[in-house]
């Protein structure tokens, strides 16, 4: 499902009673840790409105870009501001054109209230609620994200959190900690993958690694690139002290998830263009086909290009639509990297 998460404000928006606070800023990292989470979940796709930390857009583009990427929901992220620096709890807003959404505004609302309240005392849960104002004779929700977002009938849920408020010293000084945002962003994710039925990735443990050595220009990021991972997973599974430093030679090792059998049908994975590092380009056909491993083994042996990869031969070919096995196989070598099961 796709979600669009809308940080409120721009970076120095909102300051808060603690100096250094501000409320623009801290919601931008809620929702970058927040994505993390929901991303973390199976078919998850989230789209966050503001695509640095300096971007504002305006009110009606927040709520319009998830109208127009085709979200079933939207949520705007907030704290609030009161000038009774006593004022303290959380608000959910729902939209007035989606009342099947109470439900769900109702479980974050409560989620965010009992994890807040831990270490607060204080955080209770204000309300769901709508605000409308009268436009014309017609009643329409009065915040502009929620109006703006509701104009695609997609978007089935529509709200703003208010995340305590940052004008009372307590619930500003619990978002002004990393690991408040991490806390709320965790349980939000929850709450929304078990409303939607989401099941987490299986993300698993490596069942083997190949080996990368380093070459010169080379970063991290440009190896993690190239295998589909990430610099943060390379450096963990390397124990790298500092990602920043590498060195031609060194041996990066690059974790494998996935175990390919002799007789498993499998697809070329779709960010892949070379039949195996070094390799020659995919012709275009190759990609309209699944296959049957022929054979595995390591690179160690030929007709393989580089020490160390595990590698499969691809073999029948299979027509993706109706499963028949189609001409002759295509008896070419690829790294287990590079291709995946079909299910
Ligand atoms: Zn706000």
């Amino acid at each position: 499902m796709k979600i669009t998460l809308d940080p409120g404000h721009g970076p120095f928006g909102n300051p808060g009673v603690l100096p250094g606070y501000y409320e623009g800023t801290r919601v931008y990292m809620l929702a970058q840790t927040l994505k993390e989470e929901l991303e973390a979940y199976k078919g998850t796709e989230v789209v966050i409105t503001r695509k640095t930390l300096d971007d504002n857009p305006s009110l009606a583009n927040r709520g319009g870009e998830a109208a127009k990427n085709g979200s079933e929901l939207f949520i705007s992220l907030h704290s609030n501001a009161a000038s009774n620096p006593a004022a303290h709890g959380v608000s959910v807003f729902r939209s007035v054109k989606r009342p099947d959404s109470e439900k769900l505004g109702r479980l974050l609302g409560e989620a965010v209230v009992n994890v807040m309240k831990k270490r607060t005392d204080i955080t209770y849960l204000r309300g769901v609620m709508t605000r409308t104002e009268n436009y014309n004779g017609t009643v329409q929700d009065y915040y502009g994200v929620i109006r703006s977002s509701v104009k695609s009938d997609k978007v089935k849920y529509s709200y703003i959190i208010e995340h305590g408020f940052h004008t009372n010293l307590t619930e500003c000084g619990y978002m002004f900690d990393d690991k408040s945002l991490s806390d709320i962003a965790k349980t939000e994710a929850e709450v929304i993958a078990k409303y939607f039925g989401l099941e987490k990735k299986d993300d698993g443990k490596p069942v083997g690694y190949i080996e990368y050595a380093v070459q010169p220009g080379d970063t991290l990021s440009a190896i993690a690139r190239k295998y589909g991972t990430t610099w943060r997973e390379l450096a963990d599974y390397n124990k790298l002290e500092n990602p920043d430093l590498i060195f031609t030679g060194q041996i990066i090792k690059i974790p494998v998830y996935d175990e390919i059998n002799v007789g498993d049908v499998v697809k070329i994975k779709d960010d892949v263009n070379t039949y195996f590092p070094g390799g020659r380009p995919f012709s275009k056909w190759v990609r309209d086909y699944y296959y049957v491993a022929a054979q595995t083994g390591d690179s160690k042996g030929r007709p393989v290009y580089r020490g160390g990869d595990r590698c499969v031969l691809l073999g029948d070919k299979i027509n993706k639509k109706s499963g028949a096995h189609v001409g002759s196989p295509i008896n070419s070598w690829a790294s287990v990297n590079y291709v995946e099961k079909v299910e």
